[in-house]
């Protein structure tokens, strides 16, 4: 179940996977294609339209209130795809008037025409990758852009009649120090946006950057977290209210489906790799597009893992979940969804308090600071050897 009361249907969020990129960026795992593949793009379209038609009868009675086209690129897989795949949305499921509806962008793939046809067909949200303003980091991150083209993008997005714009940035790049990072927040801060994504680069395995990793002259863990702290520092004073880990939003600009995952909201994705919480199963489709293109025309299998998941665990992802945001965790709520005694977390949660790493609000909530933002795997893994030892109570509180 998701986080809401059982029995009570909870708005869905929908997820599309769009799995293609002009190239591939040096740090990215992400699944998708480099280059364009027209006749995998029609496959792909049909395919997955065929897999919203045949996916709408299994959600009936709920109302789907985010729809979110990430990816890979969308804007470079194109305009028509996209609504075409929208539409596609609207006729299957029961898509709430004021529901906010994101595409994913980069750069250079953005014209005034492709943005005015996605604005004119109900698109509301755009998620624009910029990463930094330096141009020598973007082209040894393998970025396809460079920081005048994402400076132009932005002012494209707004002209097209966009009010809800986020912008994705990385610290810990290649070469990267204090000041630059620094400086980078500023300039974007110049443009304006609504809402602001920013990640520090995580090496992952099997990518280029991972594997040449000695190449570079990347920051170490220490000064990766003061490039956090000080970005943290420079959106408060510039009045960007953190609601997550990364994410920081003005006032109500928070993006609706992110804050779906980490408040335990149930949702259905699309497209190779995409995830679903429904129905009380997880499940994930193959990360194989021509796999998923032939099990949606055969009618065979297309999930490549399925888990349906126990109460206990539920608890602990809320604990995990919920502590990415500033909203925190609350002893009242995981009692009554849980029917789990909280007793045995608030050890761990004091204790991480007096380290700076958490704060209490005083009525039986706790929330991470940004200290402790840097430090959460290890108080959210503290707190899940503690869950061991939260009893079952026999009644809803
Ligand atoms: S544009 Fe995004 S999805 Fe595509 S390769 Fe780069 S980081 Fe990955």
């Amino acid at each position: 179940m998701s986080f809401s009361s059982r029995g009570e249907k909870t708005p869905l969020g929908i997820y599309v996977h769009i799995p293609f990129c002009r190239s591939k960026c040096q740090y990215c795992d992400f699944y998708s294609l480099a280059g364009k593949q027209e006749h995998l793009m029609r496959a792909y379209r049909r395919a997955v339209i065929t897999h919203i038609k045949e996916s709408g009868e299994l959600a009936p009675g709920y109302r789907v209130d985010t729809i979110y086209f990430g990816g890979g690129t969308p804007t470079f897989f194109g305009a028509r795809g996209i609504t075409a795949i929208l539409n596609a949305i609207r006729k299957s499921f029961d898509v709430a008037a004021n529901a906010e509806i994101t595409f994913e962008a980069n750069p250079d793939s953005v014209t005034p025409w492709l943005l005015h046809k996605l604005r004119s067909e109900g698109f509301n949200r755009v998620s624009l990758g910029i990463q930094c303003d330096d141009d020598a980091i973007l082209k040894t991150i393998g970025r396809p852009h460079n920081y005048a083209q994402a400076v132009k993008a932005v002012k494209m997005i707004r002209r097209a009649g966009f009010r809800n714009i986020s912008v994705d940035l990385m610290y810990g790049l290649p070469g990267q120090t204090l000041e630059m990072w620094e400086k980078t927040v500023n300039h974007v801060l110049q443009l304006d946006p609504d809402h602001i994504s920013c990640y520090g680069l995580k090496l992952e395995e099997g990518t280029p950057l991972y594997e040449n990793q000695d190449r570079y002259d990347l920051p170490d863990d220490d000064l990766q977290a003061d490039m956090y702290l000080a970005m943290v520092d420079i959106l408060r004073r510039r009045g960007y209210r953190q609601y997550e880990i990364s994410n920081f939003a003005k006032r109500e600009m928070a993006s609706k489906h992110n804050l779906k995952y980490w408040n335990g909201g149930e949702y259905l994705g699309f497209g190779p790799a995409a995830s679903s919480d429904f129905a009380g199963k997880r499940f994930t489709i193959m990360n194989d597009l021509p796999g998923y293109i032939q099990g949606i025309h055969a009618g065979g299998q297309v999930i490549s893992e399925i888990q349906q998941i126990p109460p206990r665990e539920r608890a602990g992802e809320y604990l995990m979940l919920r502590l990415r945001t500033t909203a925190g965790i609350s002893r009242e709520e995981y009692e009554r969804r849980y029917l789990l005694n909280f007793e045995p977390l608030v050890e761990v949660l004091d204790r991480a308090c007096l380290r700076n790493l958490a704060m209490s609000n005083g009525k039986g909530g706790y929330r991470l600071t940004p200290e402790g933002f840097l430090l959460s795997n290890s108080v959210i893994s503290d707190l899940l050897i503690a869950q061991e030892k939260c009893q079952a109570i026999g009644k809803r509180v």
